[in-house]
């Protein structure tokens, strides 16, 4: 009984230990990555990070070996010697205030042993010992790139962005955590953004917000004429470009110049349940948008578009709620449901958009106001989130994320 109960507590106090020894990791990970922050908004210190931009192409290849020694000098070294003095610093508060046990104490140090290896990495990189950046240096390797910019973890595909889409963005450099609290996981910045179904209330809100953010929109719509946003009170035409489904294929030289898709029509035929309406219900409800879907995808080629190129979809609430309308649902959760199954290897980032009833010309009786569902879609895909929920329903945010895991683990397993 004495040696059990001493054994438990053993456990816990080691996990305790560990737990102190991870979070010194995350100190000077955060650490680094405001310092970044700080280097592209404070003169002085981008007088030395300034060196990391000059050196690379955007393949990564260097200008000169000469600069990129001493970038590392100048850059990479300095910085780790202020994240090591901030893990030194965590290191005495944590031991002064009494939080660790003597025989642990080392552990409370992980930080600093981590950030060494950064030191020693940057040391070896401008001495320019042969092969230390193919080892030390993986964010900024040569070639084409493997996967989609890391949601999570700091990828090369991540890291290109900050060089060479938005540098006031993308500070990161492990873990992608400030980035998506600071909103800047994701920059809209000059992003060429086209906007199905924007002749409806949400299509013109997010158009609005997006505009906001210092993106070019594109209004996509099967109305004969030109669309128009409210900026400042003052209506501000925007470029509207005429489809309709079925006629995809005609759109595809606009999608070679546009960075965001963001497919956002559809009908509601409320209780009709004729063959015409199941036939109108998929076909502009799903089809059209997997069509275009599909085209779009075919546009992503080079790394600078597998890197920054993105299609968003509203399938909505439906996917997994009840939205009173069955036709609605069956159509909306096919397009959910072909939207998990191409992500799991799309070659550029697919969003879904899981939005509850909000106020329109289709729903008068919404709770949620358009601007406002469209602020969060953009707030939240600024923080990278690949699944945008917003509504008032909170079985949705337990179910969808449930039904989107399970489903996509299948998927994956069952196709090629
Ligand atoms: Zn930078
Ligand atoms: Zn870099």
């Amino acid at each position: 009984m004495f040696n059990s109960s001493l054994m438990i507590a053993g456990a816990i106090a080691l996990a305790r230990h560990l737990v102190i020894a991870l979070v010194s990791i995350l100190v000077v990970e955060v650490v680094r990555d405001l310092y970044h922050f700080l280097a592209h908004v404070w003169q002085p210190l981008y007088r030395l990070h300034g060196w990391h931009h000059r050196i690379f192409k955007p393949d990564l290849s260097v200008k000169s070996e000469e600069i990129y020694r001493q970038a590392n000098w100048y850059n990479d070294l300095p910085e780790s010697l202020v994240i090591l003095l901030f893990g030194v610093i965590f290191a005495q508060v944590v031991i002064t205030n009494g939080l660790v046990a003597q025989n642990y104490q080392w552990l409370v140090w992980t930080g600093c042993f981590y950030t060494i290896t950064y030191s020693l990495g940057a040391i070896a990189r401008g001495l320019g010992i042969p092969y230390a950046d193919a080892i030390t240096d993986v964010t900024h390797r040569q070639g084409e790139f493997q996967s989609l910019p890391g949601n999570l973890f700091v990828n090369r595909t991540y890291h290109w962005r900050h060089h060479f889409d938005d540098q006031d963005a993308y500070f990161c450099g492990t873990l992608t955590l400030v980035d998506r609290i600071m909103g800047t996981a994701l920059s809209l910045k000059g992003k060429k953004i086209a906007v199905t179904g924007a002749s409806g209330t949400l299509g013109e809100a997010l158009m609005t917000q997006l505009h906001q953010k210092g993106a070019k929109v594109t209004a996509l719509t099967s109305k004969e004429q030109e669309l128009s946003i409210t900026v400042n009170n003052q209506a501000t035409p925007v470029n509207t470009v005429t489809w309709a489904v079925g006629k995809e294929e005609e759109l595809r030289e606009l999608f070679e110049k546009i960075d965001i898709l963001i497919i956002n029509h559809g009908i509601n035929v409320y209780g009709d349940k004729s063959p015409e309406a199941i036939a109108t219900s998929y076909q502009v409800n799903a089809f059209s948008g997997i069509r275009m879907m599909e085209l779009f995808l075919d546009t992503v080629k080079t790394n600078r578009q597998k890197a920054t190129k993105e299609i968003w979809v509203n399938t909505s609430e439906a996917e997994v709620s009840p939205a009173f309308s069955p036709l609605y649902e069956l159509s909306k959760r096919t397009m959910g449901d072909i939207v998990t199954l191409r992500r799991t290897n799309a070659p550029c980032v697919i969003r879904k958009l899981i939005l509850g009833p909000f106020k329109s010309n289709l729903n008068p009786v919404g709770v949620m106001s358009a601007s406002w569902v469209a602020k969060q879609i953009v707030n939240l895909a600024q923080r990278d989130f690949r699944n945008i929920i917003v509504t008032i329903n909170p079985i949705t945010y337990i179910f969808f994320p449930l039904k989107e895991f399970f489903q996509s683990i299948y998927f994956k397993l069952f196709t090629k």
